[in-house]
């Protein structure tokens, strides 16, 4: 027997699992019993429902749940509501072509959810391997949703612009934004519905992006024997002076769901994974060490102002986080023999919420 389990969101990225069942002889019999008892149940429900011409769940469940409980012994609550589910799918395509009402084969499948068959699993987490290559910096940007210190700038071919800006992302994302401000400004519940829609699109359109980001930079580090370095944006808040990413606040979750995106993949795939102070990435020069405002003339350009090495600003500051990230792996494995200031240690791994902020 095959279930098909899709992992929920607690237990991190959604996947889905195919497990088979192996029951022992006496496990068997005790799965019929269960099935039998499930589809004796929804022809209860189902004689109850066609009755009393009821068919939606809400009501369905009102008119049957302590019945069906009472007629058929030994069912269990989640099954009562399985099996009320049951009928109420059925009734919702067929209904018009049925004479009476529908019947469940005694040993027709059950569908089993969660809740009824209750399987955790622990994936066994892949031993860390050592970055030898050094990190791949990301660095993660407005215009640019993410560059990395090799240049490459993502989510890609298909929707990168050029790397100084106005890409595609940046273009679809402003004109949402002053249709957003249109709709404001109506203040009528439509105006107000398609706001809820656009954010949902607007959601799922960044969430896609950001897997794809995490996908490539983590295949990327594996590729080549790195691991993965982002700025931590969470140690930043309270500073005085708000980093660049969080001047815009619309998209502070999208930040935030990309590091742990990333986190999650990379210890997924045995790879180094660190956050690194963000402070002074976008105006320190990663050849010679050189620090100044000055070094930013424009946004988007960085031009060193002691050296004369010049780039563009996203990549520069994804070498100087490659760079943090090398000397923060090296401080928190071998604490005493380097004279680094300790980084903040990352926090144990959780798998990724969904949630919007
Ligand atoms: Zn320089």
């Amino acid at each position: 027997m095959a279930i098909r389990r899709s992992a929920t969101k607690r237990h991190g990225l959604p996947a889905t699992v195919q497990l088979r069942l192996t029951p022992a002889p006496t496990q068997v019999d005790a799965l019929a019993a269960a099935v039998l008892l499930c589809n004796q149940a929804a022809t209860v429900v189902s004689r109850l429902a066609w009755q009393h011409r009821v068919f939606t769940v809400l009501e369905l469940h009102r008119l049957a749940y302590c019945e069906v409980r009472a007629q058929v012994a030994g069912l269990g609550a989640q099954a009562a509501v399985r099996a009320i589910a049951r009928v109420a799918g059925a009734y919702a395509n067929r209904r018009a072509s049925k004479k009476r009402a529908h019947i469940f084969r005694p040993h027709g499948a059950v569908p089993y959810d969660a809740r009824l068959l209750q399987v955790a699993l622990t994936l066994p987490k892949p031993a860390v391997r050592e970055p030898d290559h050094g990190f791949v910096g990301v660095d993660q940007g407005v215009a640019n949703l993410a560059v990395t210190c090799d240049g490459a700038v993502l989510p890609g071919p298909a929707l990168s612009g050029p790397i100084d800006g106005n890409g595609h992302v940046r273009t679809l994302r402003e004109r949402r934004h002053r249709q957003r401000r249109r709709l404001q400004a109506k203040e009528t519940a439509a105006a107000r519905r398609v706001l809820r829609r656009l954010a949902g699109r607007e959601h799922r359109m960044m969430t896609d992006l950001n897997h794809q980001i995490s996908t490539f930079v983590v295949r990327e580090a594996e590729r080549t024997g790195r691991g993965v370095v982002l700025e931590d944006l969470q140690g930043i808040r309270g500073r005085v002076r708000v980093h660049r990413l969080q001047r815009r606040t619309l998209h502070t979750w999208a930040f935030a769901q990309q590091i742990a995106f990333t986190r999650y993949k990379a210890d997924r795939a045995g790879i180094a994974f660190v956050l690194v102070d963000p402070a002074y990435t976008s105006q320190t020069c990663p050849d010679c060490g050189h620090v100044s405002r000055a070094n930013r003339p424009a946004r988007g350009r960085f031009i060193c102002t002691r050296c004369g090495l010049a780039g563009h600003a996203d990549h520069i500051a994804a070498r100087n986080i490659a760079t943090r990230g090398a000397a923060g792996w090296a401080a928190i494995n071998q604490p005493h023999a380097t004279g680094l200031p300790s980084p903040r240690r990352d926090r144990e791994s959780k798998p990724p919420g969904f949630n919007r902020q």
